[in-house]
């Protein structure tokens, strides 16, 4: 049963941070017997910056240790309705040509931003991009919106948490929640 940040001062989790780390564990392993040992990752920044930190780790284990780097995309703003456009503010550094890219994200909704940077890591002559998403909102999209690797399903509700914002706060809390709208 979630509770909603603002609603308490200690809220119950929707994922609570050992199940998040259980589940990093199993799609570390997913992602090892589907990607080649020689493929770069590149992180959605800013909502994945603490998935992706250990979800590196998890994959370390496994003895994959990618090239990484970050994206910065935006949709969203301060508010907790996306804009509807997606905005490059941080492109890659790495060379991306000829290279198996795993593109990670915090949530998949509409899966404008995770199409965004799939054509664009492609037209910088990625030769395959696949997605691994910690949260999936909706079941029903095109299949370049899909995500090749999902950590949980997510209610359609505005969570923060884990890395992800409300207007700049609640990235520090080691758990996923619902955001109350009160
Ligand atoms: P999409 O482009 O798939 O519609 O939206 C994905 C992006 O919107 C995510 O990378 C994330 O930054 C943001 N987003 C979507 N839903 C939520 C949410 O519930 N909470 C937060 N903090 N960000 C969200």
């Amino acid at each position: 049963m979630s509770k909603r940040v603002n609603d308490v001062a200690h809220p119950e989790p929707l994922y609570p941070s050992d199940v998040i780390a259980a589940r990093l564990e199993t799609l570390a392993d997913e992602i090892a017997a589907r990607m080649s040992k020689d493929f770069a990752l590149v992180a959605i920044l800013k909502g994945s910056f603490v998935f992706a930190a250990d979800l590196i780790r998890a994959l370390a284990a496994h003895r994959l240790n990618p090239d990484v780097d970050f994206m910065t995309l935006a949709s969203y703003g301060a508010g907790t309705v996306s804009s509807g456009t997606v905005r490059l503010l941080r492109d890659v550094e790495i060379a991306v040509e000829g290279r198996e890219v795993l593109v990670v994200d915090d949530i998949l909704d509409s899966g404008r931003t995770i199409a965004y940077a799939r054509h664009h890591l492609l037209e910088r002559g990625a030769t395959a991009v696949r997605v691994c998403v910690l949260l999936d909102k909706t079941a029903d999209r095109e299949p370049q919106k899909h995500a090749d690797f999902v950590g949980f399903s997510c209610p359609p509700a505005f969570v923060v948490g884990y890395g992800m914002d409300h207007a700049h706060k609640f990235r520090g809390l080691p758990f996923i929640a619902i955001l109350s709208e009160e």
